[in-house]
């Protein structure tokens, strides 16, 4: 018997500043069997941004044309001015090929990747509390005043989508909440009904 599997789609978010992108970047130093979906997005590259690495930074009418053409497994017009969207040939090829792949989302893209793909596992990232998040936003110096404030009142709606999430991580200490994303990670590959083994195990007994 051979254990074979599609790799697990992972969604992780979470308001802007409580530190997604370092824990992402860490899980995949730890694990090399994980990929991160890079998004397309409409807003400026802000410094030291790389094209394909962070994004792949698009004109409204280039987003667009991606839209019609069917190439976004999930598409969002987030904070009232700005297209971000999952480009779905990557990840579709990679779970496919058994990697696990990430999707650094909003909340509105999470349930939607979530009613397309039920078995996709939704991880929420928040701060210690709301001041903390606040200060983090300040701290990261890369948004106007009131670019932050706007990020700020986003966070509030972000918390109250957290029951819809399968599994809640608190960033206190990077390490910590490193940890508790394999752990997540180990339990998920290790559910029954993912496991070619299972399967096979009662067909071989039933023969
Ligand atoms: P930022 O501008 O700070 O990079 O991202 C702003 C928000 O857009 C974050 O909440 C981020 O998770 C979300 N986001 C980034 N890429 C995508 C995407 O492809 N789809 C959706 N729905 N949200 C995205």
């Amino acid at each position: 018997m051979k254990e074979q599997r599609n790799g697990l789609l992972l969604v992780v978010s979470g308001p802007a500043g409580v530190g997604k992108g370092t824990l992402d970047k860490a899980l995949m130093e730890r694990n090399h069997k994980i990929k991160m979906s890079v998004s397309a997005t409409t807003r400026a590259p802000r410094p030291g941004e790389i094209e394909g690495v962070h994004y792949f930074f698009k004109t409204e009418e280039e987003f667009k044309t991606m839209v019609e053409r069917g190439e976004f497994l999930e598409y969002m017009h987030v904070f009232g001015s700005n297209y971000y969207g999952t480009p779905r040939s990557f990840v579709e090829q990679q779970l496919a090929n058994g990697y696990d792949v990430i999707l650094e989302i909003d909340v509105n893209g999470a349930m939607n990747v979530k009613r397309s793909f039920p078995d996709a596992v939704l991880i929420f990232i928040t701060a210690p509390s709301m001041s903390e998040i606040k200060s983090r936003l300040i701290g990261r110096g890369t948004e106007t005043m009131e670019q932050v404030e706007k990020r700020f009142a986003t966070a509030f709606e972000e918390i109250k989508m957290i029951p819809h999430y399968d599994y809640v991580i608190v960033n206190d200490v990077v390490d910590v909440a490193v940890h508790h994303m394999e752990a997540i990670l180990e339990a998920e590959r290790c559910r029954t009904a993912r496991s070619a083994f299972v399967s096979e195990a009662i067909e071989e007994i039933g023969r």
